[in-house]
């Protein structure tokens, strides 16, 4: 086998371990530069790779080589080298289509009954710091096992903006430190080039500025101000589903900025493929770069993230109380720090010194049974049917369709998962059916989750809905 053989049949094993984004990120563009003895040196894009892989996926590697080469491999080395491309390993992006600088968008598919004016707001021009939220810094971010690699990526970023991980796309529940990592690459590059120019926004922001814009027929001051920046921050694209004019807009914005290698930093509560409506082209721009997802912290983090926020608010507090805090709340980073401002604000006002006894009875309302709040069937069909963008009453329906078929069986499986059901009553809340429908749903989806990591991602953030809403 040739060394090119061996990197692929590697390559191979590690596929299946890993998930898709993982493995496109670390793995595309790495080869063996030799193999000689028992040495082998692998050739990776940059040092972030190599760091990477050296700390994370070294285990896996060497015993996948020793694997197909009968144990010959004792030794690798990572060097930073570049080959000429591949087109066979490398996952291939489609090319991006050059706009031309006099195209207009297609208008946008609104009615508007009153023109108001649009007005520039000067405080978006690039070069501003608007919105951008001092706070949010690399060193007022606590790093924990579920947000490690959107961590690693966004300090890559600025270090290297418009580099290798362009876009980025950071992806994961409610309350779970998205806008602080954009925001913190932000700051980061303004302290490094106070002239660079960021512009942050909110996709909701993003939409209604165009909005404005196309209404007012101010569409090239949009574009001047959106296309201009070198470093361009959405916050929750998933509220972009189901605008066409805005994706369009979107679209054209992304591809100038990418196409002048400038930094693009997207956040989402989900995966590019889970928003629903979003284009397809749009869905392929944001994964042919980096996307890294965040999730709930451990209980270590939370305790982390407290001693941190109370040493930000000079308040510092016992050991229990935050390992206390810690363990009642488990849900989201906002949720946990909502708890302490609780917390210090009643003993500030009652010139008291917090202690747990103190404590205890302030956070009633985060108790564990009120953070995992008892679901009714009702709030959980409509939870799940808001998520897939269905009605309920299509859910409690009879067709099979396959759009509606999937979610109805996550509601049974949440039913039985969440709220202990039986399967018959299962049955009968979902519109009178047989309790081995729900009993095969049920099921079904236990192993769909063994491997489908995007329904494992799907589950987690309906629960994330359905006891913080
Ligand atoms: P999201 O955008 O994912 O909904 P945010 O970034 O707004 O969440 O985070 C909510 C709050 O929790 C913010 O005040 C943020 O500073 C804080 N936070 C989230 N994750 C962390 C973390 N890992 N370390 C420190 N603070 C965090
Ligand atoms: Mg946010």
């Amino acid at each position: 086998m040739d060394t090119k053989d061996l990197w692929k049949a590697v390559l191979g094993e590690l596929e299946l371990t890993l998930s898709k984004a993982n493995f496109t990120t670390w793995f595309r563009n790495t080869f063996i530069v030799s193999f000689s003895v028992d040495t082998v040196v692998i050739g990776v894009p940059n040092l972030f790779t190599h760091a990477w892989l050296e700390k994370k996926y070294h285990k896996q590697i060497i015993l996948s080589l020793q694997n197909h080469t009968n144990n010959r491999v004792k030794i690798i080395a990572y060097r930073v080298e570049t080959r000429p491309t591949d087109p066979q390993q490398i996952p291939q992006e489609e090319p991006i289509p050059v706009e031309e600088a006099s195209q207009q968008p297609s208008a946008a598919p609104y009615t508007y009954t009153s023109p108001s004016s649009y007005q520039p707001q000067t405080n978006t021009q690039p070069g501003s710091e608007f919105s951008l939220n001092g706070k949010y810094t690399f060193s007022s971010f606590v790093v924990g096992k579920q947000n490690e690699l959107a961590h690693a990526a966004a300090q890559a970023v600025s270090s290297q903006p418009g580099g290798v991980y362009n876009p980025l796309f950071i992806y994961g529940g409610v309350g779970l430190g998205k806008t602080h990592l954009l925001q913190a690459v932000g700051n980061e590059l303004l302290r490094k080039n106070p002239s660079i120019r960021i512009l942050y926004v909110t996709c909701e922001r993003f939409t209604n500025d165009y909005i404005n814009a196309v209404r007012s027929g101010q569409a090239r001051d949009f574009k001047n101000r959106y296309r201009n920046v070198d470093v361009f921050l959405v916050d929750d694209i998933q509220f972009i589903t189901g605008k066409e004019g805005t994706q369009e807009e979107f679209f054209h914005t992304f591809n100038q900025l990418y196409q002048n290698n400038k930094q693009i930093i997207i956040s989402s509560d989900r995966p590019p493929k889970a928003i629903p409506t979003l284009e397809s082209r749009l869905i392929s721009r944001f994964e042919c770069g980096m996307m890294a997802d965040v999730g709930s912290p451990d209980f270590e983090t939370r305790v982390a993230i407290l001693e941190m926020k109370c040493k930000e608010k000079s308040c510092p507090l016992a050991r229990e109380i935050l390992h206390h805090v810690a363990s009642l709340i488990q849900s989201n980073v906002r949720e946990l720090e909502g708890a302490l401002n609780k917390i210090i604000a009643f003993h500030q006002f009652k010139n008291l010194h917090p202690t747990l006894e103190t404590v205890k009875p302030i956070l009633g309302s985060f108790s564990a049974n009120a953070t995992k709040k008892t679901v009714t069937p009702r709030h959980l069909i409509h939870t799940v049917a808001t998520y897939f963008e269905i009605k309920a009453e299509e859910l409690l329906g009879k067709s099979r369709e396959k759009r509606l078929a999937f979610p109805r069986q996550i509601v049974m499986y949440l039913m039985r998962e969440e709220m202990k059901a039986s399967y018959p009553s299962i049955g009968t809340e979902l519109g009178g059916r047989d309790h081995t429908t729900a009993m095969h749903a049920y099921e079904k989806i236990i192993n769909c989750l063994e491997e489908d990591e995007k329904l494992q991602h799907d589950i987690e953030l309906i629960k994330q809905r359905l006891y913080n809403a």
